[in-house]
């Protein structure tokens, strides 16, 4: 695991940076957090919940053979990208040998190679790929983030999991809401997170949380846009449910809502 505050490319944190062990801390330090970067630093420390502080810690210790001699990030996973995006990515929760193991959302996984790739095509990411925190990637008008930071067994949080992390993204949120104009959320985890995480934000959104579907667009009385599409696992990626002409329209759609392009 990589300590807090020893020169990872990522790491907002250091030794002083309060650690939350409740999901009543997660609310108070969240809240209380005076600017994106404090989010970042402070949610990245968390051991809120016991399940997940042990399986991203476990799988941290024991890398994947292909990944044998790397010194894995086995912290919680920020958001990452522009603090004053125009568009804001979604996804659900990093992957154990991925985000879990680069300290980069998406970063290292087959899930961030189509999203990566579909960034760049879309004018949004400066390269296609994204091995390393230490490689130049760099996104442009946009940042991605996610509604639970440790990486899940199986890829699946519990509620109780999924409520205790939900106020790390309602505060990065609120720094992001005043420039953001179009959110990409990644699946119907992530879609159903956003709707709550924007109403706890301030955002004026529907009473009744919207139906996920792939290319669906709900648009804010703000201006601002949701878009809905499936998420880049290999579930749906392998199976052509999802393709990469159907990503490739919903960056477009994405950039129109955001002023990038007509
Ligand atoms: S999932 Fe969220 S609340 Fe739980 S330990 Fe990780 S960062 Fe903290």
């Amino acid at each position: 695991m990589i300590e807090p505050g020893t020169g990872f490319p990522t790491d907002r944190a250091d030794a002083t940076t309060p650690v939350a062990r409740s999901a009543a801390e997660v609310e108070r330090l969240a809240a209380s957090a005076p600017t994106l970067d404090r989010v970042d630093a402070r949610s990245s420390v968390c051991r809120t919940c016991p399940r997940l502080v042990a399986w991203r810690e476990e799988v941290a210790a024991n890398p994947r053979a292909s990944f044998a001699g790397e010194q894995y990030w086995g912290r919680p996973i920020t958001g990452w990208g522009d603090p004053k995006p125009r568009i804001v990515v979604v996804g659900l929760a990093p992957a154990a040998h991925g985000g879990n193991r680069t300290g980069r959302i998406f970063t290292g996984d087959r899930s961030g190679d189509w999203l990566f790739a579909a960034l760049h095509r879309a004018g949004l990411a400066r390269q296609p790929t994204s091995v390393s925190a230490y490689d130049d990637q760099e996104l442009l008008h946009t940042r991605i983030t996610l509604p639970v930071r440790c990486a899940p067994p199986a890829n699946k949080p519990t509620p109780a999991e999924r409520d205790a992390c939900a106020p790390w993204l309602h505060q990065e949120l609120r720094f992001l809401l005043p420039t953001a104009k179009a959110f990409v959320v990644l699946g119907g985890f992530g879609w159903t997170s956003t709707w709550s995480a924007l109403r706890a934000a301030g955002a004026a959104v529907p009473a009744r949380t919207p139906a996920f579907g792939h290319g669906v667009q709900v648009e804010l009385d703000s201006g601002q846009a949701v878009i809905g599409c499936y998420h880049v696992s290999q579930q749906n990626t392998f199976t052509g449910r999802l393709t990469e002409a159907m990503l490739d329209d919903v960056f477009l759609a994405a950039r129109r809502a955001s002023g990038l392009v007509e």
